[in-house]
């Protein structure tokens, strides 16, 4: 015990002293409208399940008091762990940092918005009891999310999983919970532009999922603009697909299939029937085409090229500030 009452509370028992049987990760930019009722919330419902727990909450560069109120939490309870990174790096690394400094035999990775409704820990947890490795939780309907965003998401999924070869379930975020094995192998998995819910899809293992109605949002805005979701939304195809490079290749092929046909007709028309006309239209058609697809082709391999260098640069993926969790990080 601390000797005095405004000694610093005592740091959270290392892994060894204490085991944990579920950490609940919580990516946090800009929530403090959320934060203490998630808190609650969360509370209600762990408490009651009897485990021991830990929360994890990662500060992703927010503007507003998020990092006060969590730091507060934390100094009422020890269960509380903060990690606050040096700037926004994105709610995946949020998540991925999370990951690498949980120490619980299951992990819940939840959004801070209340929009993944903390009461499905309980039958999450259950199921994974039952001897599954990793139980999501997928969407069946969608409240508060503009027309343009549920027809995106909607499309996206579906996109993903048509191209890719393995198979990641549709309408499906990453809230969820997965066990220590899980856990274990995505810190094997060092790419930079991490799009979680394919690799856990990737890792295998049994995995099962519950159906629930998505929330609105609690309080706040989305953080998740429209740069960062297509960010995302190439960081899952790239990763996982290499459908886009052979659609380049194979749409080459068939413009130059068509052009080469083009051009034998124009000699035809200039040298043999004599037929022609000035033609201005036709020939800006086919060169803004030409040009069009080039440059889309181009485009999709600088996507892949830009994660390659990332991959080659290697940089850490985060960089924290401060934390409460000891003993200090190695990632
Ligand atoms: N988030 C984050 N970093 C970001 C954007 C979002 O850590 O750059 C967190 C956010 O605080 C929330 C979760 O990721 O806990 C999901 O974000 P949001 O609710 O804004 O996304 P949406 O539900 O609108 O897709
Ligand atoms: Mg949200």
């Amino acid at each position: 015990m601390p000797a005095s009452p405004s000694a610093a509370p005592a740091p959270f028992p290392t892994p060894a002293l204490l085991p944990v049987d579920l950490s609940v990760i919580i990516p946090i930019y800009n929530e403090e409208a959320n934060i203490p009722t998630l808190y609650e919330r969360l509370r209600g419902v762990l408490d009651p399940m009897g485990l021991r727990y830990e929360f994890i909450f990662i500060n992703d560069g927010s503007r507003d008091k998020s990092l006060q109120l969590v730091q507060t939490l934390a100094l009422r309870d020890e269960r509380v762990r903060f990690i606050d990174f040096s700037r926004n790096f994105g709610h995946q690394i949020a998540v991925t940092a999370g990951l690498d400094l949980s120490v619980g035999e299951a992990v819940v990775i939840i959004d801070a918005d209340l929009q993944d409704p903390p009461e499905l820990i309980v039958p999450l947890y259950q199921k994974l009891r039952e001897g599954y490795e990793v139980v999501y939780a997928k969407r069946r309907s969608r409240q508060g999310e503009s027309a343009a965003k549920k027809l995106t998401a909607k499309l996206f999924y579906r996109i993903l999983a048509s191209i890719t070869n393995i198979s990641i379930p549709v309408d499906t975020g990453d809230f969820r919970i997965i066990s220590r094995k899980v856990v274990d192998a995505l810190k094997q998995m060092p790419e930079q532009n991490k799009f979680i819910r394919g690799q856990i899809s990737w890792i295998g293992y049994r995995q099962t999922y519950i159906e629930y109605d998505r929330a609105e949002r609690a309080g706040g805005e989305t953080g998740y603009t429209y740069r960062k979701m297509i960010r995302l939304a190439l960081d899952g195809i790239t990763g996982f697909s290499d459908a886009p490079l052979k659609a380049a290749t194979i749409g080459g092929f068939l413009v130059s299939g068509v052009a080469f046909m083009v051009m034998l007709y124009t000699l035809y028309a200039r040298f043999v029937s004599g037929d022609y006309q000035p033609g201005w239209a036709s020939l800006m058609v086919s060169i803004l085409f030409l040009g069009g697809v080039q440059l889309i082709a181009v485009g999709i391999i600088g996507e892949y090229i830009a994660r390659l260098s990332a991959n080659v640069r290697q940089r850490p993926l985060y960089i924290i500030s401060d934390t409460n969790i000891t003993p200090p990080p190695a990632h």
